[in-house]
């Protein structure tokens, strides 16, 4: 699959406002955007770390992957999914298929910051949500 970068680590938390702090405290610098996720039912801040971003997610409802996450980590935030830079989304999901990878998404969808996304089921990622990531062109 061959990706570039580690574009960013998913963490989820349960207000993003109350983890601000400690954020800007790690990365040395502020929080540059924070955006709604309508459809995922989160909302995003995200840090800068070199090329790297940490990506905050809150959940915005109950019914949200997100706030189930936190809920089964005992009602703590963490580490949530690690995305992957790839040249063509739909292309590394192709090769994952055909390399007898399970995916969550059969085809790319746009994300948070208008990135096409797709997601690997941890069952067959070691136990790590695993997220492809394409660039907007
Ligand atoms: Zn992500």
């Amino acid at each position: 699959m061959k990706p570039s970068h580690i574009e960013h680590l998913g963490i989820a938390v349960t207000s993003i406002e109350e983890a601000l702090p400690f954020f800007e405290f790690l990365t040395g610098d502020k929080c540059y955007a924070i955006e709604e996720v309508a459809d995922q039912k989160v909302r995003t801040a995200f840090f800068k770390v070199g090329q790297t971003k940490i990506e905050l997610l809150e959940p915005t409802c109950p019914e949200s992957t997100i706030a189930k996450f936190i809920e089964k980590n005992g009602g703590r935030g963490g580490v949530h999914h690690v995305a992957f830079n790839v040249e063509n989304v739909a292309d590394a999901l192709a090769e994952a298929k055909a390399a007898g990878l399970q995916l969550i998404d059969e085809a790319p969808r746009k994300g948070a910051e208008n990135l096409m996304i797709a997601f690997l089921h941890p069952k067959s990622t070691k136990g790590i949500l695993t997220e492809l990531c394409q660039q907007p062109r």
